[in-house]
Protein backbone atom coordinates (compact mmCIF):
# COMPACT_ATOMS: atom_id res chain seq x y z
CA UNK A 1 0.00 0.00 0.00
CA UNK A 2 1.48 3.78 -0.88
CA UNK A 3 2.11 5.87 2.13
CA UNK A 4 -0.23 7.89 3.19
CA UNK A 5 -0.02 11.75 2.90
CA UNK A 6 -1.83 14.03 4.83
CA UNK A 7 -1.51 17.04 2.66
CA UNK A 8 -3.79 20.05 4.30
CA UNK A 9 -5.25 20.05 1.18
CA UNK A 10 -6.98 16.76 1.72
CA UNK A 11 -10.64 15.56 1.39
CA UNK A 12 -12.99 13.20 0.37
CA UNK A 13 -14.39 13.83 -3.11
CA UNK A 14 -17.96 12.99 -4.15
CA UNK A 15 -17.99 10.94 -7.02
CA UNK A 16 -18.48 12.78 -9.65
CA UNK A 17 -15.30 14.97 -9.22
CA UNK A 18 -11.93 13.75 -10.16
CA UNK A 19 -9.98 12.76 -8.08
CA UNK A 20 -5.71 13.12 -6.92
CA UNK A 21 -3.38 11.54 -4.66
CA UNK A 22 0.67 12.33 -4.48
CA UNK A 23 2.63 10.56 -2.84
CA UNK A 24 5.98 12.66 -2.32
CA UNK A 25 10.00 11.35 -1.65
CA UNK A 26 12.55 13.91 -1.14
CA UNK A 27 13.60 16.94 0.80
CA UNK A 28 11.47 19.79 1.23
CA UNK A 29 11.74 21.59 -1.89
CA UNK A 30 9.20 18.32 -3.43
CA UNK A 31 6.98 19.17 0.14
CA UNK A 32 6.82 22.77 -1.56
CA UNK A 33 5.80 21.77 -5.10
CA UNK A 34 3.44 19.23 -3.67
CA UNK A 35 1.63 21.52 -2.57
CA UNK A 36 1.39 23.47 -5.67
CA UNK A 37 0.73 20.61 -7.87
CA UNK A 38 -2.71 19.86 -5.61
CA UNK A 39 -3.26 23.59 -5.83
CA UNK A 40 -3.27 23.27 -9.32
CA UNK A 41 -4.91 20.63 -10.22
CA UNK A 42 -7.59 21.67 -7.54
CA UNK A 43 -8.43 24.90 -9.40
CA UNK A 44 -8.75 22.09 -12.69
CA UNK A 45 -11.22 20.52 -10.70
CA UNK A 46 -9.28 17.74 -8.76
CA UNK A 47 -10.16 16.65 -5.79
CA UNK A 48 -7.10 15.43 -3.46
CA UNK A 49 -7.87 11.99 -1.68
CA UNK A 50 -5.51 10.61 0.93
CA UNK A 51 -4.95 7.18 -0.71
CA UNK A 52 -4.34 5.84 -4.06
CA UNK A 53 -6.53 3.27 -4.17
CA UNK A 54 -9.98 6.03 -4.33
CA UNK A 55 -7.40 8.19 -6.96
CA UNK A 56 -8.24 8.85 -10.58
CA UNK A 57 -4.88 10.39 -10.97
CA UNK A 58 -1.70 9.68 -8.88
CA UNK A 59 1.31 11.74 -8.68
CA UNK A 60 4.58 10.39 -7.55
CA UNK A 61 6.98 13.18 -7.01
CA UNK A 62 10.18 11.72 -6.90
CA UNK A 63 13.98 12.32 -5.65
CA UNK A 64 17.35 11.24 -7.24
CA UNK A 65 19.76 12.34 -4.89
CA UNK A 66 20.67 9.33 -3.89
CA UNK A 67 20.04 5.63 -6.02
CA UNK A 68 18.62 4.42 -3.69
CA UNK A 69 15.52 6.90 -3.99
CA UNK A 70 15.17 6.38 -7.46
CA UNK A 71 15.11 2.79 -7.06
CA UNK A 72 12.86 3.29 -4.51
CA UNK A 73 10.56 5.44 -7.03
CA UNK A 74 11.28 2.80 -9.36
CA UNK A 75 9.59 -0.45 -7.32
CA UNK A 76 6.71 2.04 -5.89
CA UNK A 77 5.54 3.30 -9.34
CA UNK A 78 6.21 -0.95 -9.85
CA UNK A 79 3.43 -1.35 -7.24
CA UNK A 80 0.72 0.08 -9.32
CA UNK A 81 0.92 -1.89 -11.91
CA UNK A 82 -1.26 -4.33 -10.70
CA UNK A 83 -3.93 -1.40 -8.95
CA UNK A 84 -3.85 -0.05 -13.05
CA UNK A 85 -4.59 -4.24 -14.24
CA UNK A 86 -8.17 -3.89 -11.91
CA UNK A 87 -8.30 -0.08 -12.86
CA UNK A 88 -7.36 0.80 -16.73
CA UNK A 89 -8.57 4.45 -16.25
CA UNK A 90 -6.07 5.04 -13.60
CA UNK A 91 -3.33 7.59 -14.21
CA UNK A 92 0.28 7.27 -13.02
CA UNK A 93 2.44 10.33 -13.38
CA UNK A 94 6.30 10.99 -11.86
CA UNK A 95 7.19 14.30 -11.50
CA UNK A 96 10.74 15.48 -9.72
CA UNK A 97 13.98 14.87 -10.35
CA UNK A 98 14.07 11.56 -11.46
CA UNK A 99 11.56 12.38 -13.87
CA UNK A 100 13.85 15.46 -15.20
CA UNK A 101 16.96 13.22 -14.95
CA UNK A 102 15.70 10.30 -16.82
CA UNK A 103 13.21 11.84 -19.02
CA UNK A 104 12.19 8.95 -22.00
CA UNK A 105 14.44 6.49 -20.06
CA UNK A 106 11.83 5.95 -17.32
CA UNK A 107 9.26 5.59 -19.33
CA UNK A 108 11.08 2.71 -21.12
CA UNK A 109 12.01 1.12 -17.68
CA UNK A 110 8.45 1.58 -16.16
CA UNK A 111 5.74 0.99 -18.72
CA UNK A 112 3.26 1.16 -16.45
CA UNK A 113 4.01 5.19 -16.02
CA UNK A 114 1.91 7.18 -18.19
CA UNK A 115 3.63 10.41 -18.40
CA UNK A 116 6.73 11.96 -16.49
CA UNK A 117 7.46 16.10 -15.57
CA UNK A 118 10.39 17.25 -14.77
CA UNK A 119 10.46 20.53 -11.88
CA UNK A 120 10.19 22.99 -14.33
CA UNK A 121 6.80 21.68 -15.96
CA UNK A 122 5.01 22.06 -12.81
CA UNK A 123 2.87 24.89 -13.51
CA UNK A 124 2.03 23.15 -16.75
CA UNK A 125 0.66 20.28 -14.96
CA UNK A 126 -2.88 20.76 -15.51
CA UNK A 127 -2.17 20.59 -19.17
CA UNK A 128 -0.40 17.23 -19.33
CA UNK A 129 -2.42 15.62 -17.75
CA UNK A 130 -5.74 16.61 -21.11
CA UNK A 131 -2.33 16.26 -22.97
CA UNK A 132 -2.10 12.21 -21.83
CA UNK A 133 -5.85 12.13 -22.01
CA UNK A 134 -5.68 11.30 -25.98
CA UNK A 135 -3.55 8.44 -25.74
CA UNK A 136 0.18 9.86 -25.24
CA UNK A 137 3.17 8.71 -23.11
CA UNK A 138 5.58 11.29 -23.05
CA UNK A 139 8.31 13.01 -20.88
CA UNK A 140 7.78 16.88 -20.44
CA UNK A 141 11.39 17.96 -19.14
CA UNK A 142 11.80 21.42 -20.62
CA UNK A 143 13.84 23.67 -18.55
CA UNK A 144 12.77 27.68 -18.26
CA UNK A 145 15.58 29.82 -19.30
CA UNK A 146 17.02 31.70 -15.61
CA UNK A 147 14.90 35.23 -17.39
CA UNK A 148 11.79 33.30 -18.28
CA UNK A 149 11.42 31.69 -14.35
CA UNK A 150 8.33 32.53 -13.04
CA UNK A 151 8.23 31.34 -9.50
CA UNK A 152 4.44 29.62 -8.73
CA UNK A 153 2.95 31.24 -5.61
CA UNK A 154 1.24 29.49 -3.04
CA UNK A 155 -2.52 29.56 -3.44
CA UNK A 156 -3.49 28.23 0.22
CA UNK A 157 -6.81 28.13 0.74
CA UNK A 158 -9.03 29.20 4.04
CA UNK A 159 -9.09 26.62 6.43
CA UNK A 160 -6.18 24.42 4.71
CA UNK A 161 -3.46 25.95 6.07
CA UNK A 162 -1.26 24.32 8.96
CA UNK A 163 0.82 26.08 11.84
CA UNK A 164 4.24 25.79 9.83
CA UNK A 165 4.04 26.88 6.06
CA UNK A 166 7.05 26.41 3.34
CA UNK A 167 7.56 29.03 1.34
CA UNK A 168 10.23 29.08 -1.52
CA UNK A 169 13.01 31.90 -2.07
CA UNK A 170 15.16 30.18 -4.66
CA UNK A 171 15.42 27.57 -7.04
CA UNK A 172 17.91 25.61 -8.30
CA UNK A 173 21.30 25.77 -7.39
CA UNK A 174 24.91 27.20 -9.23
CA UNK A 175 27.20 25.03 -7.03
CA UNK A 176 29.03 22.31 -8.09
CA UNK A 177 29.51 19.85 -5.46
CA UNK A 178 31.14 17.39 -6.77
CA UNK A 179 28.15 14.45 -5.55
CA UNK A 180 25.11 16.27 -6.27
CA UNK A 181 22.57 15.78 -8.79
CA UNK A 182 20.53 18.58 -8.09
CA UNK A 183 22.46 21.72 -10.38
CA UNK A 184 21.36 18.74 -13.17
CA UNK A 185 18.14 18.46 -12.80
CA UNK A 186 16.69 21.66 -10.83
CA UNK A 187 19.05 24.42 -13.13
CA UNK A 188 20.41 27.36 -12.64
CA UNK A 189 19.99 29.37 -9.53
CA UNK A 190 16.72 31.93 -9.62
CA UNK A 191 15.91 33.92 -6.45
CA UNK A 192 12.31 35.04 -6.21
CA UNK A 193 11.85 38.58 -5.90
CA UNK A 194 11.80 39.67 -2.34
CA UNK A 195 8.12 41.38 -2.51
CA UNK A 196 6.69 38.06 -3.88
CA UNK A 197 8.50 36.07 -0.56
CA UNK A 198 7.12 38.40 1.38
CA UNK A 199 3.31 38.30 0.24
CA UNK A 200 3.64 34.84 0.19
CA UNK A 201 4.50 34.68 3.93
CA UNK A 202 1.56 37.60 4.62
CA UNK A 203 -0.96 34.88 2.84
CA UNK A 204 0.17 32.24 4.92
CA UNK A 205 0.07 34.45 8.15
CA UNK A 206 -3.51 35.22 7.33
CA UNK A 207 -4.79 32.73 6.96
CA UNK A 208 -3.41 30.64 10.39
CA UNK A 209 0.79 30.00 9.94
CA UNK A 210 2.40 30.67 12.70
CA UNK A 211 5.71 29.33 11.59
CA UNK A 212 7.45 29.89 8.21
CA UNK A 213 10.65 28.32 6.87
CA UNK A 214 12.26 29.36 3.81
CA UNK A 215 13.31 27.10 1.51
CA UNK A 216 16.03 27.03 -1.02
CA UNK A 217 18.97 24.84 -2.39
CA UNK A 218 21.32 27.72 -0.99
CA UNK A 219 19.54 30.28 1.00
CA UNK A 220 22.61 32.30 1.38
CA UNK A 221 23.40 32.94 -2.13
CA UNK A 222 19.54 34.44 -2.01
CA UNK A 223 20.47 37.57 -4.54
CA UNK A 224 16.14 38.58 -4.58
CA UNK A 225 16.84 42.16 -3.23
CA UNK A 226 19.87 43.85 -4.74
CA UNK A 227 20.08 45.32 -0.96
CA UNK A 228 22.85 48.14 -0.55
CA UNK A 229 25.34 45.87 1.21
CA UNK A 230 25.13 42.88 -0.94
CA UNK A 231 23.43 40.85 1.93
CA UNK A 232 20.22 40.29 0.62
CA UNK A 233 19.20 37.10 2.72
CA UNK A 234 20.15 39.00 6.32
CA UNK A 235 17.83 41.80 4.58
CA UNK A 236 15.40 39.25 3.38
CA UNK A 237 15.42 37.69 7.18
CA UNK A 238 15.00 40.80 8.51
CA UNK A 239 11.85 41.89 6.14
CA UNK A 240 9.94 38.19 6.51
CA UNK A 241 10.55 38.46 10.47
CA UNK A 242 8.85 41.97 10.17
CA UNK A 243 5.21 40.17 9.11
CA UNK A 244 2.53 40.86 11.77
CA UNK A 245 1.51 37.67 13.25
CA UNK A 246 4.48 35.50 12.15
CA UNK A 247 5.77 33.95 15.40
CA UNK A 248 8.63 31.96 14.36
CA UNK A 249 10.88 32.04 11.30
CA UNK A 250 13.08 29.12 9.70
CA UNK A 251 15.21 28.79 6.70
CA UNK A 252 17.07 25.82 4.96
CA UNK A 253 19.08 25.07 3.48
CA UNK A 254 22.66 27.16 4.28
CA UNK A 255 25.99 26.53 2.26
CA UNK A 256 28.83 27.37 4.42
CA UNK A 257 31.10 28.93 2.13
CA UNK A 258 28.08 31.56 1.80
CA UNK A 259 26.95 31.54 5.60
CA UNK A 260 27.76 35.24 6.50
CA UNK A 261 28.61 37.22 9.73
CA UNK A 262 24.92 39.33 9.09
CA UNK A 263 22.80 36.22 8.87
CA UNK A 264 24.63 35.40 12.35
CA UNK A 265 23.91 38.71 13.88
CA UNK A 266 19.84 38.09 12.16
CA UNK A 267 19.97 35.25 14.82
CA UNK A 268 21.14 37.21 17.85
CA UNK A 269 18.88 40.48 16.78
CA UNK A 270 15.70 38.39 15.38
CA UNK A 271 13.61 37.79 18.30
CA UNK A 272 11.53 35.64 15.48
CA UNK A 273 14.18 33.96 13.69
CA UNK A 274 14.64 30.44 14.91
CA UNK A 275 17.99 29.89 17.22
CA UNK A 276 18.20 26.49 15.20
CA UNK A 277 20.81 26.63 12.05
CA UNK A 278 21.62 23.54 9.57
CA UNK A 279 24.72 24.31 8.07
CA UNK A 280 25.84 21.05 6.27
CA UNK A 281 29.80 20.35 6.78
CA UNK A 282 29.78 16.84 4.52
CA UNK A 283 32.66 16.06 6.02
CA UNK A 284 35.70 17.01 8.27
CA UNK A 285 38.40 16.56 6.33
CA UNK A 286 39.82 19.64 4.20
CA UNK A 287 41.46 17.27 1.61
CA UNK A 288 37.94 15.49 1.29
CA UNK A 289 36.27 19.11 1.37
CA UNK A 290 38.16 20.22 -1.58
CA UNK A 291 37.22 17.00 -3.70
CA UNK A 292 33.97 17.99 -3.26
CA UNK A 293 34.12 20.98 -4.22
CA UNK A 294 32.84 22.52 -1.60
CA UNK A 295 34.80 25.70 -1.30
CA UNK A 296 35.66 25.93 2.75
CA UNK A 297 38.20 24.05 4.66
CA UNK A 298 37.69 22.58 7.39
CA UNK A 299 39.19 25.45 9.55
CA UNK A 300 37.06 28.04 7.87
CA UNK A 301 33.70 26.35 8.45
CA UNK A 302 35.20 26.12 12.58
CA UNK A 303 35.78 29.72 12.17
CA UNK A 304 31.69 30.21 11.10
CA UNK A 305 30.90 28.17 13.79
CA UNK A 306 32.60 29.59 16.43
CA UNK A 307 31.23 33.23 15.26
CA UNK A 308 27.75 32.32 15.35
CA UNK A 309 28.03 30.81 18.59
CA UNK A 310 30.11 33.86 20.05
CA UNK A 311 26.89 35.83 19.27
CA UNK A 312 24.17 33.14 20.12
CA UNK A 313 26.28 30.95 22.81
CA UNK A 314 22.98 28.59 22.69
CA UNK A 315 22.07 28.41 19.11
CA UNK A 316 21.53 24.62 18.14
CA UNK A 317 23.06 23.09 14.93
CA UNK A 318 22.55 20.43 12.77
CA UNK A 319 24.42 19.39 9.68
CA UNK A 320 24.24 16.50 6.54
CA UNK A 321 27.11 14.39 6.29
CA UNK A 322 28.81 12.13 3.53
CA UNK A 323 30.82 9.02 4.30
CA UNK A 324 32.60 6.77 1.62
CA UNK A 325 33.32 9.95 -1.06
CA UNK A 326 35.62 8.42 -3.41
CA UNK A 327 39.37 8.23 -2.14
CA UNK A 328 37.78 9.27 1.60
CA UNK A 329 40.76 7.79 4.10
CA UNK A 330 40.28 6.43 7.52
CA UNK A 331 42.39 9.54 8.69
CA UNK A 332 39.94 11.54 6.66
CA UNK A 333 36.86 9.88 8.09
CA UNK A 334 39.29 10.48 11.87
CA UNK A 335 38.13 13.73 10.95
CA UNK A 336 35.24 13.88 10.04
CA UNK A 337 34.63 12.68 13.59
CA UNK A 338 36.89 14.78 15.33
CA UNK A 339 34.51 17.52 13.47
CA UNK A 340 31.34 16.32 15.45
CA UNK A 341 32.85 16.22 19.03
CA UNK A 342 34.21 19.36 18.37
CA UNK A 343 30.95 21.30 16.82
CA UNK A 344 28.56 19.21 19.35
CA UNK A 345 25.94 19.15 16.93
CA UNK A 346 22.60 18.57 18.15
CA UNK A 347 21.64 16.04 15.00
CA UNK A 348 22.70 15.11 11.87
CA UNK A 349 21.79 13.21 8.60
CA UNK A 350 24.26 11.64 7.42
CA UNK A 351 24.11 9.09 4.44
CA UNK A 352 26.84 6.59 2.07
CA UNK A 353 28.02 8.70 -0.66
CA UNK A 354 26.10 7.53 -3.80
CA UNK A 355 27.61 7.81 -7.16
CA UNK A 356 24.67 9.60 -9.50
CA UNK A 357 24.76 9.99 -12.81
CA UNK A 358 25.43 13.83 -14.41
CA UNK A 359 27.54 14.96 -11.69
CA UNK A 360 30.82 16.38 -11.32
CA UNK A 361 32.27 13.54 -9.40
CA UNK A 362 32.00 11.08 -12.51
CA UNK A 363 33.10 13.91 -15.04
CA UNK A 364 36.12 14.34 -13.17
CA UNK A 365 36.33 10.34 -12.62
CA UNK A 366 36.16 9.96 -9.34
CA UNK A 367 36.08 6.60 -8.64
CA UNK A 368 33.60 5.20 -5.99
CA UNK A 369 36.17 3.31 -4.39
CA UNK A 370 35.59 2.98 -0.60
CA UNK A 371 34.04 -0.92 -0.32
CA UNK A 372 30.27 -0.91 0.55
CA UNK A 373 31.05 -2.59 4.04
CA UNK A 374 33.28 0.25 5.00
CA UNK A 375 31.37 2.95 4.01
CA UNK A 376 28.50 0.96 6.31
CA UNK A 377 30.76 0.73 8.89
CA UNK A 378 31.64 4.28 8.65
CA UNK A 379 27.90 5.34 8.80
CA UNK A 380 27.53 3.26 11.82
CA UNK A 381 30.84 4.73 13.80
CA UNK A 382 29.40 8.24 12.82
CA UNK A 383 25.91 7.69 14.20
CA UNK A 384 26.95 6.00 17.40
CA UNK A 385 29.30 9.08 17.94
CA UNK A 386 26.41 11.64 17.08
CA UNK A 387 24.15 9.45 19.30
CA UNK A 388 25.66 10.55 22.39
CA UNK A 389 26.55 14.11 21.66
CA UNK A 390 22.80 14.59 20.87
CA UNK A 391 21.75 13.11 24.09
CA UNK A 392 23.85 15.50 26.11
CA UNK A 393 23.29 18.22 24.04
CA UNK A 394 19.05 17.64 24.48
CA UNK A 395 19.63 16.80 28.16
CA UNK A 396 20.70 20.64 28.38
CA UNK A 397 16.98 21.46 28.16
CA UNK A 398 15.85 19.16 31.19
CA UNK A 399 14.43 22.15 34.19
CA UNK A 400 14.47 24.81 31.73
CA UNK A 401 10.97 26.93 30.84
CA UNK A 402 10.69 27.39 27.22
CA UNK A 403 8.72 28.61 25.02
CA UNK A 404 7.19 25.83 22.78
CA UNK A 405 5.35 25.91 19.32
CA UNK A 406 2.40 23.61 19.57
CA UNK A 407 2.09 22.14 15.69
CA UNK A 408 -1.29 19.55 17.01
CA UNK A 409 -1.40 16.53 18.58
CA UNK A 410 1.60 14.17 18.97
CA UNK A 411 1.56 10.87 16.93
CA UNK A 412 2.16 8.63 19.79
CA UNK A 413 -1.19 9.80 21.92
CA UNK A 414 -3.90 11.81 21.30
CA UNK A 415 -3.86 13.19 24.78
CA UNK A 416 -0.67 14.57 24.21
CA UNK A 417 0.73 17.88 22.16
CA UNK A 418 3.58 18.11 20.11
CA UNK A 419 5.68 21.33 19.32
CA UNK A 420 9.29 22.80 18.90
CA UNK A 421 11.71 25.06 20.81
CA UNK A 422 13.36 27.40 19.01
CA UNK A 423 16.28 25.62 18.64
CA UNK A 424 14.25 22.90 16.47
CA UNK A 425 13.66 20.19 19.14
CA UNK A 426 10.66 18.23 19.47
CA UNK A 427 8.76 18.19 22.84
CA UNK A 428 5.57 16.46 23.73
CA UNK A 429 3.76 17.45 26.81
CA UNK A 430 0.60 16.12 27.94
CA UNK A 431 -2.55 18.16 27.67
CA UNK A 432 -3.48 19.40 31.04
CA UNK A 433 -7.38 18.33 32.37
CA UNK A 434 -9.65 21.28 31.21
CA UNK A 435 -8.05 22.63 28.51
CA UNK A 436 -9.06 22.50 24.62
CA UNK A 437 -6.23 21.48 22.29
CA UNK A 438 -7.58 23.88 19.61
CA UNK A 439 -6.58 26.68 22.30
CA UNK A 440 -2.99 26.21 22.30
CA UNK A 441 -2.14 24.29 18.52
CA UNK A 442 -0.38 26.99 16.80
CA UNK A 443 0.42 29.20 19.89
CA UNK A 444 3.90 29.68 21.45
CA UNK A 445 3.04 28.21 25.31
CA UNK A 446 5.55 27.80 28.13
CA UNK A 447 6.77 24.75 28.45
CA UNK A 448 8.72 23.06 30.85
CA UNK A 449 10.87 20.49 30.22
CA UNK A 450 10.95 17.63 32.58
CA UNK A 451 12.67 14.52 30.38
CA UNK A 452 15.23 14.21 27.13
CA UNK A 453 14.45 11.01 24.76
CA UNK A 454 16.43 9.89 22.73
CA UNK A 455 15.43 12.52 19.94
CA UNK A 456 12.34 14.53 21.54
CA UNK A 457 11.83 16.14 24.76
CA UNK A 458 9.11 15.96 27.03
CA UNK A 459 7.46 18.81 29.27
CA UNK A 460 4.44 19.83 30.56
CA UNK A 461 2.44 22.46 30.04
CA UNK A 462 3.53 25.63 31.84
CA UNK A 463 1.78 28.77 31.20
CA UNK A 464 -1.38 29.47 33.18
CA UNK A 465 -5.12 29.40 32.50
CA UNK A 466 -4.87 33.35 32.19
CA UNK A 467 -1.84 33.37 29.71
CA UNK A 468 -4.00 30.85 27.58
CA UNK A 469 -6.78 32.67 27.45
CA UNK A 470 -5.23 35.96 26.50
CA UNK A 471 -3.44 34.25 23.45
CA UNK A 472 -4.78 36.01 20.29
CA UNK A 473 -6.83 33.39 18.18
CA UNK A 474 -5.36 31.57 14.70
CA UNK A 475 -7.82 32.50 11.83
CA UNK A 476 -10.03 29.53 10.67
CA UNK A 477 -10.04 27.94 14.04
CA UNK A 478 -12.32 28.32 16.08
CA UNK A 479 -11.75 29.84 19.67
CA UNK A 480 -12.77 27.55 22.18
CA UNK A 481 -12.98 28.41 25.63
CA UNK A 482 -10.13 27.09 28.51
CA UNK A 483 -12.05 25.47 31.09
CA UNK A 484 -10.82 25.96 34.76
N1 LIG B 1 21.63 22.06 -0.92
C1 LIG B 1 21.86 21.41 0.28
C2 LIG B 1 23.32 21.58 0.69
O1 LIG B 1 24.12 22.10 0.01
O2 LIG B 1 23.61 21.17 1.78
C3 LIG B 1 21.44 19.97 0.33
C4 LIG B 1 21.12 19.23 -0.87
S1 LIG B 1 20.79 17.54 -0.80
C5 LIG B 1 19.06 17.53 -1.11
C6 LIG B 1 20.79 17.00 0.85
C7 LIG B 1 21.98 16.18 1.24
O3 LIG B 1 22.05 14.98 0.49
C8 LIG B 1 23.32 16.83 0.99
O4 LIG B 1 23.63 17.80 1.94
C9 LIG B 1 24.25 15.64 1.05
O5 LIG B 1 24.68 15.38 2.37
C10 LIG B 1 23.38 14.48 0.56
N2 LIG B 1 23.78 14.05 -0.77
C11 LIG B 1 23.72 14.74 -1.92
N3 LIG B 1 24.23 14.02 -2.94
C12 LIG B 1 24.62 12.82 -2.41
C13 LIG B 1 25.21 11.66 -2.95
N4 LIG B 1 25.52 11.57 -4.23
N5 LIG B 1 25.46 10.63 -2.12
C14 LIG B 1 25.15 10.70 -0.80
N6 LIG B 1 24.58 11.77 -0.24
C15 LIG B 1 24.32 12.84 -1.03
FE1 LIG C 1 23.90 20.11 -4.26
FE2 LIG C 1 25.92 21.58 -3.37
FE3 LIG C 1 23.86 22.76 -4.60
FE4 LIG C 1 23.55 21.70 -2.16
S1 LIG C 1 24.85 23.44 -2.70
S2 LIG C 1 22.18 21.46 -3.93
S3 LIG C 1 24.87 19.93 -2.24
S4 LIG C 1 25.30 21.34 -5.53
Amino acid sequence: MPRTLHDPTCRLASADVKRVYIQNFGCQMNDYDTSRMYELLGEAGYAAVDNAEEADLVVLNSCAIREKSEHKLVSEAGRYRELKHGRPNLVLAVGGCVAQQEGDRLLQRAPMIDFAFGPDMIPQLPELVRRHETGERFAATDVIEVEDYQFLSARPRPGDVQVTALVTIQKGCDNYCAYCIVPATRGKEVSRPGAEVVAEVERFVSLGAREVTLVGQNVNSYHGLGSPDGDDFAELLRRVAAVPGLVRLRYTTSHPKDFTLAVARAHRDLPTLSRWVHLPVQAGSSRTLRRMVREYTREEYLGKVDALRALVPDISLSTDIIVGYPGETDADFAETISLLERVEYDFIYSFEYSPRPDTPALKLRLRDDVPADTKRARLVELQRVQAAISRRRLGRWVSRTTPVLVEGRATRSVDELCGRTTGNEMVNFPLPVGVDAATVIGQLVDVRITAAGRHTLLGELASSSADLAALPPRPSVRRLAVLR
